[in-house]
């Protein structure tokens, strides 16, 4: 039995919930968190498919913020996350031009999910709960998931670290403060290809920020290390492409996909898999960090509230779980 009163739900096991589940719990507070899916990490990805695996959403990070560094310097003792030495050009028109970065690129150890997991090995995680919907009674707060209806446990607090769209459905009813900042802001798709070839692309780089195609960026991802020697690329679509074809089906897309890559590399991907990321990244970063409306409890963290990378989305969970030590 839970004796504190400081019980604290947390929707969403990307890395900005784990993050303010790790701090508060380590403050005292009883933290339980719930994701829809099967596992922890959300846009810090990685899929397997049989017989071969590749990052699917997040490609890399940097740490820019001391804070960060700090919680990196962790992971990458802890043997979570690593430099990535690769080879990061932009691309267009079949030439490559180094893109040196001021900052290291990390890549999760053995996938881009490990530093998720990692947050989340002390923590109470109901994965495969997608919430639906939100009772506030006597200042406790109880939640209706898909697959189990109405959860018996109450909380003091809630947290929603999902992206906007998804957390102005759940709390829009509730805070009209917390409706609007919902609102302000514009997250935008990212239609994915994870290609799979027999022999290594002909190719003088690992990561390429790509110009004139469909595609804006690609990853190989066994350049990575720790990863399966076989060639595996991740190539994005740009967002402006992908919000004008948002509404198409994969059944769709995806022949369009294998034309783009094909034209861009000169090979076609002997197996391949295509993903829709409907709330991919944020349009303009966002100064706010986290948002709180004290009157119901209720705090929301993610990358939309600050930047659209995983330092970002770290950064919020944080910063959202001291404010609710201070202010709670
Ligand atoms: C294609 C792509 C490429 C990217 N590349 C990079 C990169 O190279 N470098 C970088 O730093 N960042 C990159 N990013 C951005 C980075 O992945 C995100 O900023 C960061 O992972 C967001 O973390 P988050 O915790 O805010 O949200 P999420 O990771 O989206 O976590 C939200 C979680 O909430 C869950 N959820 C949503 N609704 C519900 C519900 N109703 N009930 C229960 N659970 C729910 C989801 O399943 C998910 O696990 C990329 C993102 C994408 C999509």
């Amino acid at each position: 039995m839970i004796l504190t009163n400081k019980r604290v739900a947390i929707i969403g096991s990307g890395i900005a919930g784990l993050s303010c589940a790790h701090e508060l719990q380590t403050h005292g507070f009883a933290v339980t968190l719930f994701d829809k899916s099967k596992g922890v990490g959300g846009r810090m990805s990685h899929r397997y498919f049989g017989d071969w695996e590749a990052d699917h959403g997040a490609q890399y990070f940097t740490a820019r913020d001391p804070l960060f560094q700090s919680e990196v310097a962790q992971w990458v003792q802890a043997e979570v996350a690593k430099p990535w030495s690769g080879r990061i050009v932009t691309f267009g028109g079949g030439n490559a031009m180094d893109k040196p970065s001021d900052a290291t690129r990390y890549v999760g150890i053995p996938a881009m999910t490990s530093p998720a997991k990692h947050l989340a090995r002390n923590l109470n995680v109901q994965t495969q709960h997608t919430v639906v919907d939100l009772h506030r009674t006597n200042d406790l707060w109880k939640i209706t998931t898909k697959e189990r209806g109405q959860l018996p446990d109450a909380f003091e607090y809630l947290v929603l670290a999902i992206p906007s769209v998804q957390a102005e459905r759940l709390i829009g009813k509730y805070s009209a403060t917390l409706k609007a900042i919902c609102q302000e802001v514009v997250m935008l798709p990212c239609w994915t290809l994870l290609a799979y070839l027999k022999e290594p692309l002909p190719l003088p780089f690992d990561a390429a920020f790509v110009e004139g195609s469909v595609f804006s960026s690609l990853a190989r991802d066994n350049s990575k290390p720790n990863r399966p020697v076989y060639e595996t690329w991740v190539a994005q679509a740009s967002h402006a492409w992908s919000a004008a074809h948002v509404d198409h089906t994969q059944f769709e897309i995806e022949p369009i996909l294998i034309q783009a890559f094909q034209e861009l590399t000169g090979v076609e991907p002997n197996l391949h898999q295509s993903h829709l990321w409907r709330y991919a990244k944020l349009e303009q970063p966002n100064q706010r960090e986290f948002a709180l409306d004290p009157s119901i409890a209720v705090g929301m963290c993610g990358d939309w509230l600050k930047s659209s990378t995983v330092e970002g989305a770290w950064l919020s969970g944080y910063r959202l779980a001291q404010e609710l030590r201070q202010t709670l």
